[in-house]
């Protein structure tokens, strides 16, 4: 059997820990074998950005701009544990962040949906992408503990130096707490434009939602630029493919989205997002079924696992332990990235692979061949085969090569 080729290379980055182990497995076991794989590969691996003092990560974005395609390991983001733990010379900075900044992009999360793991809202057939705005907000807030009585007041002092607004916040008569929230017209545009393409692209409605009726200048500027940027750059696109944006306030949302059948991206403001990721992913199962995928406003795709490192499976596979942990997200991060630069490069080829990849995985777990964090989670009475990692990416390789 002739490999299949590629023609643009993948910016490829590797990661850290478990999952730097299980990228090797999924490329010598699922790819290798089958692609003519072309990548410009990058080590995130968090000893190589300290010996680059973290130009690597920059490196690395700037070509998954240029190429347009990466697909990327999980990595440690270093807190003060792993300062030591790893004698850096400094606390880096999440590389997610780095490559995000560069990218300008919007994160969007899928969860893989098998027929044994049922979604804990019945009505639940298929997947909800969460969309969540990455900028401002609760994260960029300023905060202040009000000491005593005293006022509270906004002040926006324009670039000529004029005091052009100034209100009373309220009237403090005793102790209590201060927030201020701010963003940007240009990140919320790039945030809608992201939403848009990925829509688009992956033929799915898109609906939003905020509080724009309580939040009256906030919210509600959100609410207008996506309506906006839609009627100006989308509709027409969304009218010729049958596709829908549909806006309605946070609180209908919710309730409209536990009573459906799923099956749409659902765009939120950054703590939004933040909150309802974590429900609608444990909702689905699991993190460790969850992919995410950076789309920039201007077509540029970066595929991941939304799961972190598994710390706690590689110290066990560093005592020499064989782990059971799922390699499911990091197989399809690399499977959306592969299909993503055969749709580019016009590789046909590519995407069938592509496709072939992901059936085999579910095959796979439909078969009931799985790791061990899935067997919690399957319908009562399931007959399952738990199987370490290695020999669970064997299974796939053998389902996959029979479809090749
Ligand atoms: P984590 O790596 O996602 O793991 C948390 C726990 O979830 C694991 O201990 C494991 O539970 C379970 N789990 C997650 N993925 C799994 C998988 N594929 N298979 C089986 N079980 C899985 O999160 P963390 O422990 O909080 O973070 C570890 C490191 O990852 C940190 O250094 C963090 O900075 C980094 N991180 C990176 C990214 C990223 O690069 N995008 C995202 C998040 C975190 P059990 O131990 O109970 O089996
Ligand atoms: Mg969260």
């Amino acid at each position: 059997m002739a490999k299949i080729k590629m023609k643009t290379p993948l910016v490829e980055m590797d990661g850290d820990e478990m999952t730097r182990i299980i990228w090797k497995m999924i490329k010598d076991e699922l790819l290798f074998p089958f692609l003519e794989l072309k990548t410009e590969y990058y080590d995130l691996g968090l000893m190589e950005r300290e010996r680059t003092k973290d130009q690597v990560t920059m490196d690395a974005a700037l070509a998954n701009k240029k190429y347009g395609v990466g697909v990327k390991c999980a990595t440690i983001t270093p807190n003060m544990q792993r300062v030591e733990e790893y004698n850096l010379s400094q606390m880096w900075k999440s590389p997610n962040g780095t490559i995000r900044a560069v990218l300008d992009g919007t994160v969007f999360r899928t969860p893989i949906i098998i027929d044994s793991i049922r979604p804990a809202v019945r009505n639940w057939k298929k997947p909800i992408t969460i969309a969540r705005h990455a900028y401002g907000d609760v994260y960029k807030d300023t905060e202040f503990r009000v000491p005593g009585p005293g006022r509270a007041e906004l002040l926006f002092t324009d670039s000529q130096g004029q005091e052009s607004f100034r209100q009373t916040v309220f009237d403090f008569e005793g102790p209590g707490v201060l927030q201020t929230l701010y963003n940007k017209d240009d990140s919320i545009l790039s945030f809608a434009r992201s939403c848009f393409e990925f829509a688009l692209n992956t033929r799915q409605d898109l609906w939003f939602s905020t509080k724009d009726t309580i939040s009256k200048q906030y919210d509600q500027t959100f609410k207008l630029l996506f309506q906006d940027i839609y009627e100006k750059e989308y509709k027409e696109k969304f009218d010729s493919l049958g596709l829908t944006y549909f806006y309605t306030l946070i609180d209908d949302a919710v309730a409209r989205i536990i009573r459906s059948e799923g099956g749409f991206i659902w765009a939120l403001k950054n703590y939004d997002g933040d909150v309802m990721s974590d429900m609608i992913s444990t909702a689905f199962g699991s993190l460790a079924m969850m992919t995410s995928v950076l789309v920039s406003p201007y077509g540029q795709y970066e595929y991941e696992a939304a799961h972190g490192t598994v710390t706690r499976h590689y110290y066990r596979y560093l005592q020499g332990e064989e782990t059971s942990t799922n390699p499911i997200a990091t197989i399809f991060a690399w499977s959306g990235a592969l299909r993503k630069r055969g749709e580019m490069d016009g590789l046909s080829d590519l995407v069938m692979f592509a496709d072939a990849l992901e059936s085999s995985s579910l095959e796979t777990l439909n078969d009931h061949i799985m790791t061990k964090d899935l067997v919690s989670l399957v319908t009562p009475g399931t007959e399952v085969k738990t199987v370490n990692t290695l020999p669970f990416i064997r299974e796939i390789a053998k389902r996959l090569s029979s479809k090749l």
